[in-house]
């Protein structure tokens, strides 16, 4: 039986390949690689010459079974993407449960990750974190999405492109409001900056920002749960989220689901 290496890549710097990332991508039988023609660049890199088959997210079903054939005939198999770690917002998931009904052993070659990396350097808290990944195309989607995970008392990462970068900060201060925000950008890179400020200040400068973006938000604050908010007045209550930069509207909706009652209640108490 042969074996399944999980090998990271750079995510921008050449240089970020570990020895043993390198021993392995040389003893292997087999490489498979989200693009091969973006792995081969790599290789020709380190100079390494093996045979080539693509996996990614458009063959991956068909691709496991090839695969498994191979491991089972003796091939050791490592597996790359065309930056960081395979698994993490690539394809790897597949072909590791496979593996593991089929008693496959697996062995993880660590290297560069992007969340890794844009978190440790962000200044936001590193104990606990929660990341999303990419947010889900469909407003609606996105937008519950944020819902779940705004009273999280943990920093939160997600990975962006581009184009979605402001669409996303925009959505960000609509549920999350006034908190504070890094963009780690072109982690690894000649251009790498991290633009940190709350999401007024990340707003105005984004506008043709180019690169690759890792978002992180702060966490939510300790007590933003807990606090009975009935042991306020309601003018009191409305001010809190008015410093945020919320709009009435909004300020009225989540004034309502802190004291649990109905937003048309808070509406008349305001109009006495
Ligand atoms: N597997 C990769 C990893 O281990 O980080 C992630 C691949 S995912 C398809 C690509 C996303 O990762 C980009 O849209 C960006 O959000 C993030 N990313 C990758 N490389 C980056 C870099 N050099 N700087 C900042 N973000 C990066």
């Amino acid at each position: 039986m042969g074996k399944l290496y999980i090998v990271a890549t750079p995510i921008g710097n050449l240089e970020d390949i570990t020895l043993r990332a390198i021993n392995v991508l040389r003893s292997v039988d087999l490489i498979a690689a989200e693009d091969t023609r973006h792995t081969l660049k790599l290789l020709n890199h380190l100079e390494i010459s093996k045979p080539l088959i693509s996996y990614h997210r458009h063959n991956e079903e068909l691709r496991v079974d090839l695969l498994i054939e191979k491991l089972k005939e003796g091939q050791n198999v490592a597996l790359v993407c065309d930056a960081g770690t395979p698994g993490i917002c690539d394809p790897g998931e597949e072909i590791v449960r496979k593996c593991i009904e089929e008693e496959i052993e697996i062995i993880p070659i660590p290297g560069a990750c992007a969340i890794i990396n844009a978190l440790v350097c962000s200044g936001l808290d590193t104990k606990e974190f929660i990341f999303i990944g990419f947010l889900p195309l469909n407003k609606k989607s996105r937008k519950n999405k944020l819902e779940e995970i705004k009273n999280a008392k943990k920093t939160i990462i997600f990975y962006e492109a581009p184009h979605k970068l402001k669409i996303t900060l925009l959505d960000l201060k609509e549920v999350i409001g006034k908190r504070k925000i890094v963009l780690a950008r072109e982690l690894t890179k000649i251009h790498e900056e991290f633009i940190r400020g709350d999401i007024d200040y990340i707003l105005s400068k984004v506008d043709n920002i180019k690169g690759e973006m890792v978002i992180l938000v702060e966490k939510a604050e300790e007590d933003n749960n807990d606090f009975d908010y009935n042991n306020i007045s309601l003018e009191e209550h409305y001010k809190i989220y008015e410093e945020q930069g919320l709009d009435k509207k909004e300020i009225i909706k989540r004034i309502a689901k802190d004291r649990k009652v109905n937003k048309n209640e808070i509406y008349k108490e305001f109009l006495n």
